[in-house]
């Protein structure tokens, strides 16, 4: 997971298509001559966002003549004094949102205070658009570096050079003019999702069957859902247990569980009576789904400054992913209804033995590390990681591993620091040259297990190409990568040589590994589309209670499940794909995950017969490319599209 909540992304770089006016903007730019058909497009977006408030007609006409840079020398001043600025902004709000969140997401921060958590939903960036807005400054930027659509980036953006595109990326920050006040009941309400979230942790040694018995050690305590789902895939073995923790999970979802074993190590819990031994029984209130609505009304508040892009959805996919809603619908619908999928499964049920059940999605048995001892593992990983330090100091002897050299590992890993998180792993990117990256990850006073050190070593492969799409990229406005998908195919490119990290050879992409990976796109997807309809459904019913949203969702849940995974996994009317949290704190976040999934796959085909230094500077080329469009990178990196005919046609 990449931590990404709203302070986080922050509004510079990801509000596109929304414009707000109360003008008549042809009225504004009336008698302006366009010396060219740049000139025309950046004049009239910036009429579109003035507002009388920012001045009247003359004054606007006024403004044009001013700011409007008439050589190609003004125009480079301007763009790198802009880029510039956009950094040093971007750099400074996110190093104070960093201080500021450290107690309520580290252990080293001391126990949080009532004002660290209101702190926490502070977001340094709320009122940073207005200013600039105020000053003059987004105009400025609108007028001389416009935006394209996403259809002129794909295909004006085939000619462009790096430097036009790093104005269009300029282009993308001030094309909407979201008040301040919106902004922040945003922030807020993605913050108060994201620590119900946190703190969703079940106590397993509490929970009992039918006939008293405790399944689960003393002291587990799992987060739900990545802890609940990684612990289901841990003890394969052990189909009592794992059916416990698919009983737990439907108790969730279906927001049966008691409220007081939440969290709570007192009471005993009977998942599949649902009894309390020593406590209340009462149910979760369909909490879990308050907080989905609450997000929902926030982003109904920015809709209404966004008449281009007036959905959350259209936002996400047109804006931020920038591959439309549809095609990525029909990318995922392409592998869910293959018939790969049941060559898959009949190996799965061979190898099991049994009739698959709907956990199965989480079959983990064709990773070659399955295959190796988990806790043999994990007294190694232990003993090498005891604590975060001891990690950061290895960072640059596991680049060198992967084939990079000396001093480049050492300059990378230089940029890179480890801190002890306190929910589950994420990495914390830089988006300045005066900061780290930040590398967190939960380790137990024993040291890090096998688990925790799978999870670090995926968040590590954030951390590196974070450094090289900054540190090492050419234009700062092309710092990053196209969209959150493809900052996953790193993590995973990393994620998937774990053990080569750990001195045990080369990974190669054996048929083990393409039906690891294909069964987890399998998964992932079925989960997105839950998250996709579950978004269109809102829209759609705008007046909808939070019992309402609980219904509807365990209908899409069984729809999606009934047509893609009964057939397979049985079990009609299953609503498994609802579980995921991210669905609760970050909206549409989902897709990313199987679009990472593709591309990696891609990617995993062109990295297949390099090795060592060749693949160290493969792996450095694309992460320099910065950020294009999806199509564009793809192009640029491995001459083709997204597409998931790679991944079926190496299904054995
Ligand atoms: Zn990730």
């Amino acid at each position: 997971m990449k931590h990404l909540f709203w302070a986080a992304m922050g509004a510079l770089m990801i509000m596109t298509g929304c414009t707000k006016s109360t003008n008549n903007p042809s009225e504004l730019y009336e008698g302006i001559t366009f010396t060219d058909a740049r000139m025309e497009r950046g004049v009239k977006q910036a009429a579109a966002l003035w507002t009388p408030e920012d001045g009247s007609a003359e004054e606007f006409r006024a403004f044009v003549d001013a700011h409007y840079a008439q050589t190609e020398e003004e125009r480079t001043a301007l763009f790198e004094s802009l880029s510039r600025m956009m950094e040093r902004l971007n750099e400074s709000a996110d190093m104070l949102t960093v201080e500021l969140l450290k107690p309520t997401q580290l252990t080293n921060a001391g126990e949080p205070t009532d004002i660290d958590w209101i702190m926490s939903g502070y977001d340094t960036k709320a009122h940073l658009m207005d200013d600039l807005f105020a000053n003059k400054v987004a105009f400025i930027t609108v007028l001389n570096f416009p935006f394209y659509t996403l259809e002129e980036k794909n295909t004006l953006g085939e000619h462009w050079t790096r430097r036009e595109w790093a104005e269009a990326r300029l282009g993308d920050v001030f094309t909407s003019r979201i008040p301040a006040q919106t902004q922040a009941k945003m922030t807020e309400t993605m913050a108060a999702a994201e620590n119900y979230i946190a703190d969703y942790n079940i106590c397993m040694d509490r929970l009992r069957t039918e006939d008293g018995r405790q399944l689960f050690p003393d002291g587990m305590k799992l987060l739900s859902h990545w802890n609940l789902r990684d612990e289901l895939k841990v003890d394969y073995s052990n189909q009592e247990k794992q059916e416990m923790i698919y009983r737990v999970m439907q108790r969730i979802i279906r927001q049966e569980i008691p409220q007081v074993v939440i969290n709570n190590a007192m009471p005993l819990w009977k998942p599949y009576s649902n009894t309390v031994e020593n406590g209340d029984a009462a149910r979760e209130p369909d909490t879990r789904y308050q907080k989905i609505l609450d997000i929902f009304h926030a982003m109904q508040q920015v809709d209404a400054y966004c008449p281009n892009m007036p959905t959350a959805i259209i936002r996400n996919f047109e804006g931020d992913i920038e591959i439309p809603a549809a095609e990525v619908d029909s990318l995922f619908c392409a592998l869910l209804g293959s018939k790969q999928v049941m060559r898959v499964a009949a190996q799965i049920r061979t190898r099991l033995g049994r009739e698959l059940r709907p956990y199965d999605i989480w079959y983990d048995g064709f990773k070659a590390r399955s295959g190796m001892d988990e806790e043999a593992l994990s007294v190694e990983t232990r003993k090498r990681f005891p604590d975060p330090v001891s990690y950061e100091k290895k960072i640059a002897s596991m680049l060198t591993t992967l084939g990079f050299q000396k001093e480049n590992a050492e300059d990378i890993a230089r940029h890179i620091v480890v801190e002890p998180a306190r929910g589950s792993g994420h990495a914390w990117p830089c988006v300045g040259h005066n900061e780290p990256t930040r590398l967190r990850t939960r380790i137990a006073p024993e040291g890090m297990d096998y688990k925790g050190y799978n999870i670090a070593v995926h968040e590590m492969g954030h951390n590196v190409e974070e450094v090289i799409s900054l540190y090492r990229m050419d234009y700062y406005m092309l710092h990053g990568i196209p969209n959150t998908g493809f900052t996953e195919t790193s993590a995973f490119l990393f994620q998937s040589r774990d053990l080569q990290l750990l001195g045990y050879g080369k990974q190669k992409m054996d048929s083990e590994a393409v039906m690891d990976q294909f069964w987890g796109m399998y998964e992932i997807m079925g989960v997105s589309l839950v998250d996709m309809r579950m978004w269109q459904w809102l829209y759609a019913h705008p007046e909808a209670t939070a019992a309402e949203l609980r219904d509807a969702v365990l209908a899409i849940a069984a729809e999606v499940w009934n047509t893609y995974y009964e057939p397979v996994l049985g079990e009609k009317d299953c609503v498994l794909l609802a579980i995921y949290s991210h669905m609760v704190n970050s909206p549409m976040y989902l897709p990313n995950y199987p679009i990472g999934h593709i591309v990696q796959f891609q990617l995993e085909q062109a990295l297949a017969d390099k090795e060592g230094l060749e693949w160290a500077e493969t792996y450095e080329r694309w992460y320099r490319l910065g950020r294009l469009t999806p199509q564009q990178w793809m192009k640029q990196a491995v001459n083709g599209e997204l597409s998931v005919m790679p991944v079926l046609q190496q299904i054995p």
